[in-house]
């Protein structure tokens, strides 16, 4: 193979060679000379430097290569990333052969909002990536064998898109003595048809888990496997607070009218369907260090991310909860 190569490379070389000493008088035969060099010995495309395209200014928007991923960066300690909102099917990339094909739909419209919504509501903006290559292209939730099975394109795109991801954490975590990071996603109909129209807040605790009584619950060793380690640690109340009290995250969505599973409402799944968090939250969360803790969100398609009107309802929603538990457990408020 690579005798072969180095041939044609040669071979192009000396029309090239050729090309030059003809010189200007016999442009037009020296043109067609350099476009007999066969396609496989065009040089593979290499990728610039991740980070190449730095420094990320406040009020640009960063697209990597292609434009497959999409940077906004931020000034307040929060992170919104958006995985499964994308559409763009590149050529060059084929389709993924095994894994999740489901697109969250209008996750990537929603998400928009609430950041503009977050600006508006804190006078700051949020740090956002969003990936634009649909997922049987691209799975950014999944580690790079599974996101990218394989295909160079797809794997710089996933290199991307955590690049920014840990772009906005150590900015934070320089700026802000704590972060919160949320995972946008959607979830649809169970197998047997019946959709769930309550958000699922993804902790890594399992559902079979969370159905366990508070007593059972409220343990360090629980505490410790949850991405919301390092809030836990910071916050005044105890674990089983945090993660279905008056003041959680889920109690809080579901005063303002979303129903969430954990919450005081709702503490668990009750064995159905549900989701616990993925790749991201595993990695960008504080469970295995770090001081920025991340949430899953898995909302229903009914009600929040069907429109317009209700992106703009759950985004308002979603704005008044973060800043809200941010200052119960992390103890500053978000607004400036
Ligand atoms: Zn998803």
């Amino acid at each position: 193979m690579k005798k072969i190569y180095l041939n044609k490379m040669t071979l192009s070389i000396l029309a090239l060679i050729f090309s030059i000493i003809i010189g200007c008088e016999e442009a037009k035969e020296s043109e067609e000379v350099v476009e007999i060099v066969p396609k496989d010995t065009v040089k593979e495309e290499v990728f610039p430097v991740l980070g190449h395209d730095a420094p990320y200014y406040l009020d640009s928007v960063y697209y990597g290569r292609e434009e497959y991923i999409e940077y906004h960066p931020g000034n307040i300690p929060i992170i919104l990333s958006v995985p499964h909102g994308g559409w763009i099917i590149p050529d060059e990339i084929p389709d993924r052969t095994y894994g999740t094909m489901v697109t969250d739909d209008n996750t990537y419209q929603m998400s928009k909002v609430i950041m503009d919504t977050m600006e508006a509501r804190f006078g700051s903006k949020p740090y956002v990536i969003l990936c634009r290559l649909k997922r049987r292209k691209l799975d950014a939730n999944r580690d790079s064998t599974e996101a990218a099975q394989e295909n160079r394109f797809a794997h710089r795109a996933w290199q991307e898109y955590h690049h920014y991801i840990g772009t906005a954490k150590k900015k934070i975590e320089s700026e802000f003595g704590s972060g919160l990071f949320l995972d946008i996603h959607g979830h649809g109909a169970n197998p047997d048809g019946y959709y769930d129209l309550r958000t699922w807040l993804g902790y890594l605790m399992p559902g079979s888990v969370l159905d366990q009584n508070d007593e059972t619950l409220n343990t360090n060793s629980n505490a410790i496997k949850t991405s919301i380690r390092a809030l836990v640690d910071t916050s005044d109340f105890s674990f089983i607070e945090v993660l279905r009290g008056q003041h959680s995250f889920g109690s809080l969505l579901d005063s303002l009218g979303f129903g969430s599973v954990p919450s005081k409402k709702y503490p668990g799944p009750d064995g159905s369907r549900f989701f616990s968090g993925g790749y991201n939250t595993a990695r960008h969360g504080s469970r295995d260090g770090g001081i920025i803790s991340a949430i899953q969100i898995e909302a229903p398609k009914p009600g929040i991310r069907q429109n317009q009107q209700t992106w703009s309802n759950y985004a308002s929603a979603l704005a008044t909860v973060v800043d809200e538990y941010y200052f119960r457990h992390l103890k500053r408020r978000i607004r400036n």
